[in-house]
């Protein structure tokens, strides 16, 4: 064993000092030839001669001279191999840290595979799809739909995947052809776009929300509005707007204080939300002003709507610090059919004539003409 050992050695030494190697062995022959020439007698000399034959094939041979080279290639096959598996893995860290997934795709095979985490990211379980699978779930034939119709030499689709509630971007290029030079293999990755889309989804909101009452902005509104107004232009689909003003709101402040005042516009924004239709718009137009746009009814519907929440204000028992608050609203209203034609500032400028017109009529009037 401990002979084993140390031939094991040598041959270690041997390897990592070939030049050593070859200073013993060429030592070795050169103290056998040089005896040769000592020794008169033939038979000795003969024997040193085959000995040194010997000790030059065995000695070199056995322990690794000539296959010096051999195991270089050896060696260097070993490294490069070794490499690629680092560089691997390396690229499974970059990809794992920046939550991206790799995919590859082989049309000749009608294989689509996914790495691990990408099947993670979809919620699937299987990491390898084929083409018949592929067709018929909907949102990762959407890879299937690039290559398919491939224009841009970089696939770049952003695809929603409602059963996991993710978001993600799929990216993509094609690496391969066949023979008659159509694309045939494909690569990229799908990067997590979740956490983003949401955090886009809730900006969006907050740019379109009124921060006291939760009603929708003025900015919400007017976008809606001016959508409404040219499809209006288009296919004549008629639509009404409201616009509501607090009477003696200041009145209300002086009295019971801003957070009261606070309490009656939250108030009075619910109310308005629980009244109309889920799809009328209510938003907040500023200060104690609000405006509704009723899709497709005229002014006269409008107007029994807004009669109603008229007759609930007055039923509102608003108790704010025990102190029972009582307000009422004028409002103004027009429908598209009737001022259509104008743009959208001179449709809304009507429509606030009109609520001045119930303020100058004496106040918690519905004005919708003159
Ligand atoms: P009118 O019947 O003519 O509409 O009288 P008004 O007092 O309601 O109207 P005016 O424009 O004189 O006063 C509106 C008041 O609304 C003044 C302002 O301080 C108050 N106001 C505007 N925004 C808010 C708010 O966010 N919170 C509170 N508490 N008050 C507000
Ligand atoms: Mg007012
Ligand atoms: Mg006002």
């Amino acid at each position: 064993m401990k002979s084993e050992n140390n031939l094991f050695h040598l041959k270690v030494i041997f390897k990592k000092y070939p030049v050593f190697l070859f200073f013993l062995g060429f030592v070795g022959i050169i103290t056998l030839l040089s005896a040769m020439f000592i020794f008169n007698n033939s038979i000795i000399q003969l024997y040193m001669f085959f000995l040194s034959i010997i000790i030059f094939f065995v000695f070199f041979y056995r322990v690794g001279v000539f296959r010096y080279k051999k195991h270089q290639t050896k060696n260097i096959l070993i490294n490069k191999e070794r490499e690629l598996s680092r560089e691997k893995c390396r690229v499974d860290i970059l990809l794992d840290v920046g939550q991206l997934c790799s995919w590859q795709y082989s049309v000749s095979a009608g294989i689509l595979k996914f790495d691990a985490s990408g099947a993670n990211i979809l919620g699937e379980t299987k990491s390898y799809y084929t083409y018949e699978e592929l067709i018929q779930n909907r949102y990762l034939k959407k890879i299937l739909d690039y290559i398919e119709n491939l224009d841009t030499p970089v696939f770049d689709e952003e695809a929603c995947f409602p059963f996991v509630n993710k978001w993600v971007i799929i990216r993509g290029r094609c690496i391969g052809r066949d023979i008659d030079g159509r694309p045939n293999q494909f690569i990229g990755i799908i990067i997590d776009n979740t956490e983003r889309k949401q955090t886009l989804k809730k900006l969006e909101e907050i740019s379109v929300t009124d921060e006291l009452t939760k009603l929708k902005n003025r900015r919400f509104f007017f976008e809606t509005f001016s959508r409404e107004l040219n499809l209006y232009k288009r296919n004549h689909q008629v639509f009404s707007v409201a616009m509501l003003d607090l009477d003696y709101f200041k009145k209300i402040n002086d009295e019971y204080g801003h957070l009261a005042g606070d309490y009656i516009l939250k108030k009075f924004a619910d109310l308005i939300t629980r009244e109309v239709r889920p799809y009328d718009v209510v938003a907040r137009f500023g200060g104690e002003e609000f405006i509704i746009m009723f899709p497709s009814i005229d002014k006269s519907e409008a107007k029994k709507i807004v009669n109603r929440l008229k007759v609930k204000v007055g039923f509102l028992e608003n108790k704010f610090h025990d102190q029972l608050i009582k307000f009422t609203f004028s409002c103004g209203i027009g429908d598209v059919s009737e001022i259509g034609q104008y743009t959208e500032e001179e449709f809304i400028t009507i429509i606030d004539d009109r609520l001045y017109k119930a303020k100058h009529l004496g106040r918690n009037l519905i004005v919708s003409g003159g």
